[in-house]
């Protein structure tokens, strides 16, 4: 573990599997006490009657090491008979649910229905499950993800799996957002946070479904934050990412494109290798920028990558701290 984050706490802001795989290596470093995931429920939905919420599922299922990691969703080694069941049946079947997951969103839909909250009902699973380190549901209330697409507004869902997130987007908006708020406890783990950590996730339907929430911005701008670029060589790794920057702000996705979309907001960015070319530009916009391998395709790159990123961190943060001392 580096020494000198020992005692200190790190909040990450997630979605699903790019953060999952930053999060499952830190997992390794940090102390369960020293870690607090903020996941995003954007993409959270009903379907077949059940709550889902694809998000905080990869990441419990990742930090559990129940994961399928290469495939970044659901988990290992899963079986899929209620699927092939309800194909029989004629019912829906665009969203692939395994068999182990399932009990995942029967237990969740269950326990929602008794009154229990989504925060509750995510602690209870992450500790029965093992898991040390706080994950945290953004909010209780809905705030579901929509695009306004070519083909009309489709829930986030509906676009990402069913149509394979191929419809052009013009405009992101989240259902919900006038009454969302962000829970008590994603608050106090803003409040009592030393680093502030944005995860490889996508920016547009990720990590900004969680800056929306009332105050979090706020809360977020007074740490000192560091982010690791899901764009690689400007290109996403898995999903929608670039697509998003060129549909939604008419440019190229790019690690420059990353830091302009987080607008001010980080004080360190964490790049891949394969970027280090652009390190002088990107050294105008944020003040410390570092590159190093960050593909974290197997359960050890993450580890590795996840133990880099927190030696930065530690290098950075008296810092850091001093910057953020002479602002306030
Ligand atoms: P989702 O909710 O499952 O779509 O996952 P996220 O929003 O957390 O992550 C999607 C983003 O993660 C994509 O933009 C990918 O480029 C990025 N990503 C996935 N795996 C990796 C990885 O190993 N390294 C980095 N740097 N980014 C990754
Ligand atoms: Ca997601």
């Amino acid at each position: 573990m580096p020494e000198m984050l020992e005692g200190k706490k790190i909040v990450v802001l997630a979605g699903g599997v790019g953060g999952s795989r930053l999060v499952r290596g830190m997992s390794h470093h940090l102390e369960g006490h020293q870690l607090t995931v903020i996941v995003n429920t954007g993409d959270d939905f009903t379907h077949c009657g059940l709550h889902i919420s694809p998000d905080i599922d990869t990441v419990l299922y990742h930090l559990a090491g129940l994961a399928h990691v290469e495939r970044g969703w659901g988990i290992h080694n899963d079986t899929f008979h209620c699927m092939d069941a309800l194909k029989w049946l004629g019912g829906e079947t665009w969203f692939n649910i395994g068999d182990r997951d399932l009990a995942t969103h029967l237990l969740r839909t269950q326990l929602l229905q008794r009154g229990h909250t989504l925060t509750e009902v995510t602690a209870y699973m992450a500790r029965n499950l093992g898991i040390l380190h706080a994950v945290l549901p953004m909010s209780d209330d809905a705030c579901r993800t929509m695009l306004d697409t070519d083909e009309g507004i489709l829930e986030f869902q509906n676009y990402f799996v069913r149509q394979h997130w191929q419809p052009a987007i013009r405009r992101i908006f989240w259902q919900g957002a006038e009454s969302a708020r962000p829970t008590t406890a994603v608050m106090q783990a803003l409040r009592s946070a030393d680093l502030l950590v944005i995860a490889p996730s996508n920016p547009f339907v990720s990590v900004a479904p969680i800056l929306q929430l009332p105050g979090v911005k706020e809360a977020v701008s007074a740490l000192p934050v560091i982010a690791m670029s899901p764009i690689i060589g400007g290109m996403a790794v898995k999903g929608p990412a670039a697509k998003m920057f060129r549909e939604l702000l008419g440019k190229p996705a790019s690690v420059e494109a990353v830091v302009d979309f987080y607008d001010g907001l980080l004080d360190g960015l964490v790049m891949d290798e394969v970027d280090a070319d652009l390190l002088p530009a990107l050294q105008t916009k944020v003040k410390h920028v570092s590159a190093m391998p960050t593909l974290m395709l197997t359960a050890e790159k993450q580890v590795e990558a996840a133990g880099q990123f927190l030696h930065f961190a530690q290098s950075l943060l008296p810092d850091l701290v001093d910057e953020s001392v002479r602002e306030a």
